[in-house]
């Protein structure tokens, strides 16, 4: 075993896995771009500060969190996710509103590394700041919705549900927690101490042994405000009026503390339970504020990378990309011939690769088919002379021919599929 590897929960990803990891951005990016979502880079460190205020009752912020002090002596952190940056950017550069953003790239969480779970993932997600139409919830679904099916996926369901305005779901928690007491007993040793931080929280157990007693627990419903009713009555009416199918599940409250009215998640078909989340979001009123900005409502979602393409290999949907040559080219009058052919076929607007070292026209041929190239192009001394080369096709019974160099190119782009 090599002496250094990759850290635990970290992983590199290799060719041809990358060409997908980059494929899915771009398809994300071609979705939400549609519906003028604009791209927000924002730097993988920020201060501690910034992620603390999310809430410190969640695991995210209190055990899994990178952080360190630099050598300016601040007190930084790696991003576990991105909506608290993306709050900070607004705070710091308040654009115009509605803010419609979209991001990708790795969080870190310092969690126990399984299949589907890692300390570094990627994440692509959007986040709006600034209105509160639950139309704007709608459009904010529909286009995780929409991404899901873009990339094939067919298995994929839609939680609902949505924990009301800040006065509901205090008085719900107040409920809930007298509930929860009650039982305290029975509910398992974890569930206790979620509990005492957070009894919202406990209805995420997934812990066998818990579910009788939150099957019994009060329900969010029966707490509604008319404000909040009628904004939820909104979103599901919507959602059925553009034919998105969705269950209300008011078990899901999700583990960040700062979500207010709606919250929804994703579920794969295919994958265990624990990890079955391929994202999730919803509406955070007051995270904007907690960061020194004006009352700003929001509304967002963050899609898990690594956990949709497991959920796309399992349905056997966005396959890896074959890699995609044009031409390669085997010289075996001493390489600089394919040297000057693979500038010229570049400059063409061609794809085109080589072999290198001058070795013999067998070994060559044998890289060229590894390549996943279309075409080979063969110059041996007789092409030299004659101001030709030899097309042979590699992925078809074609046979080869000899043909003018100058007609090499258009003979490639011919070729394509
Ligand atoms: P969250 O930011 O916790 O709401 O997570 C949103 C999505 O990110 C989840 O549904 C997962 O798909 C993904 N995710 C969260 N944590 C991890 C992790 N440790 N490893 C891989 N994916 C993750």
């Amino acid at each position: 075993m090599p002496e250094f590897q990759t850290s635990p929960g970290m992983r590199d990803i290799l060719p041809p896995e990358s060409a997908r990891w980059r494929q899915f951005v771009t398809v994300f990016a071609s979705v939400v771009e549609a519906a003028g979502y604009g791209q927000v880079i924002s730097p993988l460190l920020e201060d501690l500060g910034v992620f603390q205020r999310i809430g410190d009752a969640t695991d995210v912020v209190t055990k899994e969190m990178y952080d360190f002090v630099d050598k300016g002596g601040r007190h930084i952190a790696l991003r576990p996710e991105l909506t608290a940056s993306v709050c900070r950017a607004f705070v710091q550069h308040r654009p115009l509103t509605p803010w419609k953003v979209w991001y990708a790239g790795s969080q870190f969480r310092y969690e126990k590394p399984q299949r589907g779970r890692y300390r570094q993932f990627d994440q692509v997600g959007i986040e709006v700041l600034g209105a509160d139409d639950p139309n704007l919830d709608v459009e904010v679904i529909a286009l995780g919705w929409e991404f899901y099916r873009a990339l094939g996926l067919r298995r994929v369901t839609l939680r609902l549900n949505s924990l009301g305005e800040p006065d509901d779901r205090a008085r719900y928690v107040a409920a809930l927690r007298d509930y929860f007491e009650s039982h305290r007993e029975e509910l398992s040793t974890d569930s206790q101490a979620t509990l005492d931080k957070n009894a919202l929280r406990v209805l995420d157990s997934k812990r066998a042994g818990d579910a009788e007693i939150i099957a019994g627990a009060p329900r969010i419903a029966e707490f509604y405000s008319d404000a909040a009713a009628a904004h939820f009555a909104a979103v599901c009416a919507g959602l059925e009026t553009i034919g998105i199918p969705f269950t209300i599940d008011d078990t899901l409250v999700r583990g960040l503390d700062y979500y207010r009215h709606t919250t929804f998640e994703y579920q794969g078909g295919t994958l265990d339970s624990a990890q079955n989340a391929l994202g999730g979001g919803g509406r955070y009123d007051g995270l904007v504020e907690s960061l020194g900005g004006p009352p700003t409502h929001g509304i967002g979602f963050a899609l898990g990378l690594d956990r949709t393409l497991i959920a796309c290999d399992d349905e056997g949907v966005f396959p890896p990309a074959p890699p995609v040559l044009d031409a390669f080219v085997v010289d075996t009058t001493g390489g600089a011939e394919a040297l000057r052919l693979t500038t010229e076929l570049r400059a063409a607007g061609l794809t085109a690769d080589r072999a290198y070292e001058n070795r013999s026209m067998k070994a060559q041929m044998r890289v060229a088919d590894r390549s996943g190239a279309a075409i080979a192009v063969i110059i041996g001394s007789n092409e030299l002379a004659e101001d030709a080369v030899t097309v042979r096709p590699l992925r078809n019974d074609d046979g080869q021919q000899t043909i003018a160099r100058s007609t090499l190119i258009d003979y490639l782009k011919k070729a394509r599929p």
